[in-house]
């Protein structure tokens, strides 16, 4: 049996097990997902301590996915956005795919990449998401409560500029794509974005998936926009890890279906 496993602190939630044990099944891999929350300064051992267990493949999360990167080789990717959240445990490199998560999400939903995109945040998500859609050709702007966090990400990610939240109505008014990588929104009614700045034009993702249909989906719905939840990001990089560790196609629909019935 091949045993794949989430790195994490807490973890006791995570919808990652169902998840990829419903690919398994669905493929009759004979594998089983577990979690583990490590203290932080043990980092280096559990990753050494995966290795000798014949642990194939981990997913990180927060708040291990910054010192993660450090103590693996990360893809140039990972590199850049300075975050790894999947591991290849037997090569020791190490991924970013919410990244590709951000990408196959829209793709998912017939979004054409191209033009202007949005990124609200500069954290772990809103890295990924920004050098995910520079890579795929956008121009990128990102815009974040505190600014001058932006401007460090900005400064990383070729051609973005940044801004504080006070420029999203002009930003929105030239944009193709938004993503909120803000926890704004999470468990809350609340939107990062002046509803008033959503229009038919926009595609928008909402990294947020609790709720699902977050205050700023349903502004954007309104508004004509294309809206794509935070469970098709989640699902995405969840898929893209399967495939990374396996080689094989992602069964996409039966992970869906197990990440959907437990949101
Ligand atoms: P993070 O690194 O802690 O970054 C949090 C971001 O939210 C920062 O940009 C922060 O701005 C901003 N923020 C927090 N509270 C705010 C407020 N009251 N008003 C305005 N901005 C606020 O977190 P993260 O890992 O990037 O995650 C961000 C969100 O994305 C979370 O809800 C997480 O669950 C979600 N996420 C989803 C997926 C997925 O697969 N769907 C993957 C990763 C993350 P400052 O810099 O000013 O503090």
């Amino acid at each position: 049996m091949h045993v794949y496993g989430l790195l994490g602190n807490p973890v006791g939630h995570s919808l990652s097990p169902p998840m990829h044990e419903a690919a398994y099944s669905e493929l009759g891999i004979d594998a089983k997902y577990v979690t583990f929350e490590p203290a932080e300064p043990a980092l280096p051992q559990a990753l050494h301590g995966a290795e000798a267990l014949g642990i194939r493949g981990l997913n990180v999360t927060i708040p291990f996915k910054e010192r993660v990167c450090d103590l693996v080789e990360p893809d140039p990717l990972a590199e850049r956005i300075g975050a790894v959240n999947t591991v290849d445990v037997p090569s020791g490199v190490g991924y970013n795919t919410d990244a590709a998560g951000v990408i196959r999400a829209f793709e998912h939903h017939d979004v054409a990449l191209s033009g202007t995109a949005v990124v609200v945040g500069a954290g772990g998500a809103g890295r990924a998401a920004a050098f995910a859609l520079a890579d795929e050709g956008l121009d990128v702007h990102i815009a974040n409560r505190t600014v001058e966090r932006a401007a460090s990400l900005a400064a990383d990610v070729p051609g973005a500029t940044a801004h504080g939240l006070d420029a999203l109505s002009a930003l929105l008014a030239e944009a193709d794509v938004l993503v909120n990588c803000t926890s704004v929104g999470m468990e809350s009614d609340e939107t990062p974005v002046p509803a008033e700045a959503l229009h038919g034009g926009l595609a928008v993702l909402d990294a947020v998936y609790k709720p699902l249909e977050t205050r700023l989906l349903r502004d954007a719905q309104e508004a004509g926009a294309t809206t794509v939840d935070g469970a098709w990001m989640l699902l995405y990089q969840g898929v893209e890890a399967f495939e990374l560790w396996t080689g094989e196609s992602a069964p996409v629909g039966a992970m869906n279906e197990a990440l959907r019935s437990r949101l």
